[in-house]
């Protein structure tokens, strides 16, 4: 079933677990992400992202928003479990104008980059454009680094010698959180989009989640975190207990999908093959198998 984002996130804070938030750019990952979602009986957001979008970047090669955007309302509709249908990464109002149409209920408005002044007032605004849509939105604090398998427009690698110098720092969550009102708060506390630095361990700042969960204490405003791929899986479960209650995961599910290609393209050499079957089997069960092992750590300590 359809529902939005804002009712959802409230039982997870009841019951103390992260609602996964995956995006579905072609239709192979939405079969596998809600097939997951349903398999474990648990509820599921599904992202659209703007820098996904073809319009964005023609060379990139994916669906564009209103082409997929109808078929993540069907399978949202007629799934057995709630689902969302969220908007990741917004970072123009033309686009967010786009989405409300196509039927998004939940944007992601990220303004991460500018300065806090000007995050927190672009961010307020548009909060106070959209919630009388019932529009749920999502704003970030402290811009968080990128390290992309590909390039994805807008995510240029970042400095990964010190993540420190992206984390969110709790006074200014608390300045954001009460002053934009937002519905999801995605914070910076030591994770990366895309991947880590090659060689290199998660380490997530969970006293830093703690006080800033602390110091937010609007309830209604719930913690996210992005760029879960690689993370250790004690560190994650910590970090929803700390207090994280959305996570945004993606790039080890999709990367995932290449190994086993590969795989059966070599087991098969020589034979002629369907593209078809790559993409709606053998990608499709590998994405669910990534999706399916990401939401049951996000669940691991549901009570
Ligand atoms: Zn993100």
């Amino acid at each position: 079933m359809l529902v939005n984002m804002k009712e959802m996130l409230k039982d997870a804070e009841l019951h103390n677990y992260a609602i996964g938030s995956l995006n579905t750019p072609n239709l192979e990952t939405l079969r596998a992400v809600i097939d997951a979602a349903e398999e474990l009986g648990c509820p599921i957001i599904i992202n659209h992202a703007q820098g996904h979008d073809s319009i964005c970047d023609p060379e990139y090669g994916v669906v564009a928003m209103e082409d997929i955007a109808p078929l993540m309302k069907v399978f949202a509709e007629r799934a057995k479990v709630p689902v969302a249908m969220h908007i990741d990464h917004a970072l123009d109002d033309a686009f967010t104008r786009r989405a409300i149409r196509a039927g998004f209920t939940s944007i992601m408005y990220d303004r991460s980059t500018l300065p806090l002044e000007q995050n927190i007032a672009l961010t307020k605004k548009f909060v106070d454009d959209v919630a009388p849509l019932g529009i749920t939105v999502e704003g970030e604090i402290g811009a968080m680094p990128n390290n992309m398998p590909t390039c994805v427009p807008g995510q240029e690698a970042s400095d990964l010698s010190d993540l420190s110098v992206y984390y969110t720092k709790p006074e200014e969550a608390k300045k954001f959180a009460e002053e934009t009102n937002v519905d999801v708060m995605t914070v910076s506390i030591g994770t990366v989009h895309g991947m880590y630095m090659a060689g290199v361990k998660s380490d997530l700042q969970i006293d830093l989640i703690k006080d800033i969960r602390a110091a937010v204490t609007n309830e209604n405003i719930h913690l996210g975190m992005h760029g879960c791929s690689g993370t250790e899986h004690d560190q994650v479960v910590a970090a929803v207990n700390a207090g994280i209650k959305k996570i945004n995961y993606f790039t080890a599910m999709d990367t995932c999908v290449t190994e086993a290609i590969k795989d059966f393209i070599k087991e098969h050499e020589g034979r002629p093959m369907n593209y078809s079957v790559l993409a709606s089997k053998i990608a499709y069960e590998e994405l669910k198998k990534g999706a399916k092992k990401a939401l049951s750590m996000f669940m691991e300590c549901k009570r």
